[in-house]
């Protein structure tokens, strides 16, 4: 016994964890009830993500129980990803049981030249590092300034209201802008 999940071929690669979490999730709000589920959640929880084309989704969306999901930003909010009722592997659709697992679309990418670490952004939800632009790419000629000091952060790319320069970063957080 296994549960499936189908996501559509049609998602972009970086949507896919996104998704999966909120229809999982939702599937098993709504799954909780049924025995089937409740079996498998109980005796195998084994699961596998899958990749489906329209025609295959559409067969899977058909099958009793199965849920639904969807993200309001991708696809304009179509569905997107289905979660059907698990069975005993004896009664497993066709539909299920020669389905591709799911990877990544895009083939290996370019290996691409380091770039230097200039600052970090900081936002809500935590820091994120920034890098010198790639080579060859447009900037604009604008000093990214620290949020904190008013150092520079780097001598174009700006400007932006959130960066914080290597310094500050590493100060603790009360002493940061006091200098
Ligand atoms: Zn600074």
């Amino acid at each position: 016994m296994r549960l499936y999940i189908a996501v559509l071929d049609q998602v972009p690669d970086f949507m896919v964890p996104t998704l999966v979490a909120h229809t999982v999730l939702g599937a098993h709000l709504g799954m909780c009830g049924n025995a089937d589920y409740q079996d498998w959640l109980n005796n195998s929880f084994k699961k596998c993500v899958i990749r489906v084309n329209q025609k295959e989704f559409d067969r899977i969306g058909q099958l009793p129980g199965t849920y639904l999901g969807h993200e309001n930003s991708t696809l304009a909010g179509q569905k997107s990803c289905a979660i059907p009722v698990p069975v005993p592997n004896q009664s497993l659709p066709n539909v299920l049981k020669f389905a591709k697992l799911w990877k990544p679309q895009a083939s290996d990418p370019l290996p691409q030249e380091p770039r230097e670490l200039i600052g970090y952004c900081e936002r809500e939800e935590g820091w994120y590092p920034m890098h010198a632009p790639r080579r060859g790419s447009i900037v604009t000629q604008a000093f990214i300034l620290c949020k904190y000091c008013g150092g520079s952060v780097y001598h174009c790319g700006g400007p932006r209201s959130d960066a914080v320069c290597l310094a500050c970063y590493q100060l603790e957080p009360e002493l940061r802008g006091k200098s």
